[in-house]
């Protein structure tokens, strides 16, 4: 398994663009450790299949250079990189059996028989393709067929990097946990560098032990899912990850504590600002308390999910988003404390650090 190194990745589809914004990749600058499950996760265009690409050969970026453990792959192919591929939809060959498309990439390269029939196996008792295994794939279900495509991508073992284009989106709900929660033991197991696009938070985090997070053309922050949800590096990554998302309120800086309309609020630390300077707050609906004491809040909808309750309310006249237990009390004269823990607080989007 290969060691990925980006080293300024631009690119721009068409002409050579003329402004910053024309770029779908700005700059990408990272290095991703062998062996490691990242996940680019990120709204609809903002780059993750243009990078992903780009890894894989099928792009050739604009500017910019890849290397897989130090080797400068940018000129090779797709097949020389030696990397595998599972796309959104399945590609398979819908006249061979199950079992001979899972056992195809193998003996493509060789493989003695013997370990071909091992390797299949495998493959097929994780996807649960058994009883299929000898039916030819044009019969089978799209979900079905998407499981081959993903055991192809699993079934060599000599790859440098196995990448993954959103491959669950066919697949049912439930096959999906399954799928996933493999993957990772797969991972866990084999150490393979893996690479997966997803635009599904829960798919990523789950699926991830670095969540690459991309926005308009760039990655704002490459953290573990608890790092993003405790300090999320740019407000974007606060609102994006998290259900809902982290509150995020106009702010100034007086000393250590700021001021949000005319509420104070302490910070467990002095942040590295100007003193006055208008900032933003940003706070998780986790870490907001409601009770009969602190600051005042006006309560505008309650929204019970089950295990918990979000309440929609007025925070010195600007709305914010708090997370109640399931058997939390909302009082009728509801007030807030902000807990200094979950405060971080952001200068022009970017996270600024506390003193
Ligand atoms: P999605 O989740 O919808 O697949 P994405 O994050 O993968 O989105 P990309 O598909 O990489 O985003 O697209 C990034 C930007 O590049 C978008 O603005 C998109 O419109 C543009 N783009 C992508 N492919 C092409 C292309 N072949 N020609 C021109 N522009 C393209």
């Amino acid at each position: 398994m290969a060691r990925i190194t980006l080293e300024h990745i631009r690119h721009a589809y068409g002409l050579r663009p003329s402004r910053p914004n024309d770029y779908a990749l700005k700059e990408v600058h990272h290095e991703w450790k062998d062996g490691g499950a990242y996940a680019l996760l990120g709204p609809s265009g903002c780059g993750k299949t243009t990078l992903l690409n780009i890894i894989s050969g099928l792009q050739h970026p604009s500017e910019g250079r890849i290397l897989f453990n130090g080797r400068d792959v940018t000129e090779l192919s797709t097949q020389q990189r030696n990397i595998a591929q599972v796309f959104q939809f399945p590609v398979i060959y819908d006249t061979m059996t199950v079992y001979d498309n899972l056992a195809f990439p193998l003996r493509n390269r060789g493989v003695p028989e013997a370990e071909v029939d091992r390797r299949v196996r495998d493959i097929i008792e994780m996807t649960g393709l058994g009883d299929w295994a000898k039916k030819k794939a044009r019969g089978l279900t799209a979900d079905q067929k998407q499981k081959i495509s993903l055991g192809r991508g699993l079934v060599r073992n000599d790859v440098n990097a196995i990448l993954f284009d959103e491959p669950l989106t066919v697949i049912d709900p439930h096959m999906k946990w399954v799928l996933r929660s493999q993957l990772k033991q797969l991972h866990r197991q084999f150490g393979y560098t893996m690479v997966y696009v997803t635009h599904d938070q829960t798919e990523a985090l789950t699926f991830a032990d670095k969540v690459v997070v991309m926005y308009e053309g760039e990655i704002v922050q490459i953290g573990t899912p608890a790092e993003l949800f405790e300090r999320p590096k740019h407000t974007f990554v606060g609102y994006f990850i998290g259900s809902p998302g982290m509150n995020v309120l106009p702010a100034d800086v007086d000393g250590s504590t700021v001021k949000v309309g005319n509420e104070t609020i302490a910070l467990d630390h002095k942040p590295r600002v100007a003193l006055g300077a208008s900032i933003e707050l940003g706070i998780r609906p986790e870490f907001i308390a409601l009770g009969r004491q602190g600051m005042s809040v006006s309560i505008r909808k309650v929204e019970d999910i089950g295990r918990q309750k979000i309440v929609r309310a007025e925070f010195a006249g600007k709305p914010i988003a708090i997370v109640v237990p399931e058997d939390g009390e909302i009082p009728a004269e509801a007030k807030v404390r902000f807990d200094p823990a979950g405060i971080n607080l952001y200068a022009d989007s970017w996270r600024v650090e506390l003193g």
